[in-house]
């Protein structure tokens, strides 16, 4: 390899044209090789160098110049670099492309360019050509190294490189004009500087010769008019000879050194203007870039090239971004999925999408100002979407949790002694109600739309309908406590009205429930009111109320008439009238007693009250009860067959009335039968 033949005892040079020292650190680059390739591995390399992260804090610098002219020895004199340098014994060149080195203790990429000397051949003016675009493309300082003796050969080969760097400085930036932003130093190094011309002579005959270059380019229309410093600042320097004056060459260049590295040195070099403003962790892409664009002959627009550049780092820095806040939002995902509400969740969500977007704006800031943003909405854009997902999930188990709790804390509520619905309801509804909106807010970020106002909507809803369910089981609750009250309440009166058939029976019973039907729905209304009973539900409750005291009645009524008991009732009216007398003293009857017509008028007697008992219908008209029409819908008894509350009135049918009217004639004829018995018998004794 003619890498091997150059390497020096300290270095190794490897095929892939990196090398390395004794201690294998690569220090050393060919970024572009003598097949003019560049390199894959800047990026690396710029990261074993640690300057990938330096932003816009750091250097380039190129030199130009004559093979052999002692390019590579200034270098690495200036820089600390370790260039290869031309062995004495072999003169040959030893550059090829070019190679890159890190400056020593210093953020300096320095760029050792392939010597031209044969500008008789027309490949090394083409590639002289593209290191030129390259190297003015991204370095800050143009070192043109140069013997003394060739200052004023204007037809000279510097004088022809020059005029190559003028012309393609043009096309580069001359569309720039105006704007500062893109100036390049020209610093010519005047070596083996004798001493006998003064370095101000040198340097005007350098900048006059520089200027005729300048004029006799041809120039675009558009910039006919624009001048060398319009682009171009020059400084001019000289060194003595390296081996004859050794002393003060070594000396001089500690001088230039000192231009370089100490910004407050004068004359430092590195001009804030000069600064291609690339960032440093897209250097790399960039040289590449642009020595593609440069191969392939294609105008190199730089415009383009670094908002290419700022498209393609800025989606780098975003996803490297959105991977780190995914992995944090992923980590809640779950948990909201499975319904968990997941406590400070807006603070988590903060504070991801703060740090994707500060990571994002650290490196990709320095880009490309239009593409910076853009690419920044964009990654805002894939952030929220993720995080509304997260929020909308987060809602929804807020709004689960929340509805639980106003049930448990409604049940609870009505579990308390002498509770008040209407507050226990109240009550819950504001503190759950507070529970969802904090957790609302809480989760939602401010500079988005999302909104939790339709959720709160439906959170209320929701809890309406759980409080009318509460309410309308407690009411059936209360309705049914009533109705046992007033079962016991009505039992007794029933009874004891209905024992003895009178004409006013009924009149008795319905005085009797009337007042027992009214303190039920007075007990109703006092409890209702509490309820936040709307005035609809009080009628149907009250009305239900009303239907289920009337069976209550009915049922009662039917327990005192089934046939064993009404039966027995006339038996023992029948019984006080044919065996006692009207003093209540049994009767010893005698034959000559009128058996048959005491028999028939107690018979008749009892008979007459069998149809009392048949129909509920008291004697004075107003105290009838008449049920309400709507009292016959309840919806809590299921109803086989629809209730008529007028045959409800009706006890016993007709035919029941003949049926038990016979049967008591037949108890009537035994008590007859028994009696006459008792008379044959005193007679026979
Ligand atoms: P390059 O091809 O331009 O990079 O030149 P090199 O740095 O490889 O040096 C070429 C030869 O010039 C080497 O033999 C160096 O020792 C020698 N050289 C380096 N600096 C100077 C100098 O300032 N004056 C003279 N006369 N020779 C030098
Ligand atoms: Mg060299």
């Amino acid at each position: 390899s003619v890498f091997g033949s150059q390497s020096t005892g300290k270095t190794k040079v490897s095929l892939n044209g990196t090398a390395r020292n004794v201690s294998g650190r690569a220090d050393r680059l060919q970024i572009i090789d003598e097949e003019k390739n560049f390199t894959r591995d800047l990026a690396e390399q710029m990261d074993r160098w640690s300057l990938r992260e330096t932003g816009f804090d750091y250097n380039i610098v190129s030199v130009f110049g004559s093979q052999s002219t002692g390019k590579s020895t200034l270098l690495n004199r200036l820089f600390g670099t370790n260039f290869d340098v031309m062995d004495e014994t072999k003169r040959q060149q030893t550059t090829k492309g070019i190679w890159m080195c890190r400056g020593k203790g210093m953020n300096v990429m320095v760029m050792d360019v392939e010597g031209t000397d044969g500008r008789e051949r027309g490949e090394d003016q083409d590639f002289e050509r593209k290191a030129a675009l390259f190297s003015l493309a991204s370095s800050e300082v143009l070192i043109i190294n140069l013997w003394e003796h060739q200052v004023g050969l204007y037809q000279g080969a510097n004088m022809g490189l020059l005029k190559t760097v003028f012309e393609v400085n043009l096309s580069l930036f001359g569309k720039d004009k105006g704007s500062t932003s893109q100036r390049t130093l020209l610093l010519f190094v005047i070596r083996d500087h004798i001493g006998t011309t003064p370095l101000s002579n040198l340097a005007s005959t350098l900048e006059s010769d520089l200027l005729r270059i300048w004029d006799s380019l041809s120039k675009p229309i558009e910039l006919q008019e624009s001048k060398l410093s319009d682009y171009f600042d020059l400084s001019f320097t000289a060194l003595p000879h390296k081996v004859l004056a050794a002393d003060k060459f070594e000396s001089e260049v500690k001088t230039l050194r000192r231009r370089f590295v100490d910004k407050s040195a004068e004359g430092f070099l590195f001009k804030p203007a000069y600064h291609k403003r690339i960032p440093a962790d897209g250097v790399a892409l960039y040289m590449e870039g642009i020595w593609e664009q440069v191969q392939s002959n294609k105008d190199l627009d730089l415009p383009t090239q670094q908002e290419l550049l700022a498209q393609f780092r800025c989606d780098e820095i975003a996803s490297v971004a959105l991977a780190e806040f995914n992995e944090q939002a992923k980590s809640q995902r779950r948990p909201i999925e499975a319904g968990r509400v997941v406590e400070g969740l807006g603070a988590m969500m903060r504070r991801w999408r703060q740090g994707a977007l500060s990571r994002y704006d650290k490196n990709a800031s320095r880009y490309h100002q239009g593409v910076y943003q853009r690419k920044r909405s964009d990654l805002l854009n894939v952030i929220d979407s993720t995080l509304s997902t997260l929020f909308l999930g987060q809602l929804k188990n807020v709004h689960k949790s929340v509805l639980a709790a106003f049930k448990r804390e409604m049940q609870d509520g009505m579990r308390v002694e002498g509770y008040n619905f209407a507050d226990v309801c109240s009550r819950a509804r504001r503190r759950c109600e507070k529970r969802f909106i904090d957790g609302a807010k809480e989760a939602k970020l401010e500079d988005t739309d999302w909104v939790w106002e339709d959720e709160l909507e439906l959170l209320r809803e929701e809890m309406a309908v759980v409080a009318n369910q509460c309410r309308a089981d407690e009411t059936k609750k209360m309705l049914n406590s009533i109705e046992r009250y007033f079962k016991k309440q009505i039992s007794e009166p029933v009874e004891l009205h209905l024992s003895v058939a009178t004409a006013d029976m009924w009149d008795k019973v319905l005085i009797a429930f009337q007042e027992t039907l009214e303190k039920a729905e007075s007990t109703y209304l006092s409890k209702a009111r509490s309820f936040d009973c709307t005035e609809e539900e009080n009628t149907k409750s009250l009305s239900m109320l009303r239907k289920r005291a009337w069976l209550a009645l009915r049922s009662r009524i039917d327990e005192q008439t089934t046939e064993p008991v009404l039966l027995s009732k006339l038996r023992t009216y029948f019984e006080d009238r044919f065996r006692y007398d009207e003093h209540g003293v049994p009767r010893v009857w005698k034959p000559d007693d009128d058996i048959d017509g005491a028999f028939k008028k107690a018979r008749d007697q009892t008979i007459e009250l069998i149809p009392l008992y048949a129909k509920i219908k008291p004697q004075d008209p107003s105290l009838a009860y008449e049920l309400p029409d709507d009292a016959a819908e309840d919806d809590s008894q299921q109803q086989l067959e629809p209730f008529d509350f007028d045959s409800s009135l009706t006890i016993l049918s007709e035919t029941k009335v003949l049926d038990i009217s016979s049967r008591f004639r037949k108890d009537a004829d035994a008590y007859y039968v028994e009696a006459k018995r008792s008379t044959v018998s005193s007679i026979a004794q």
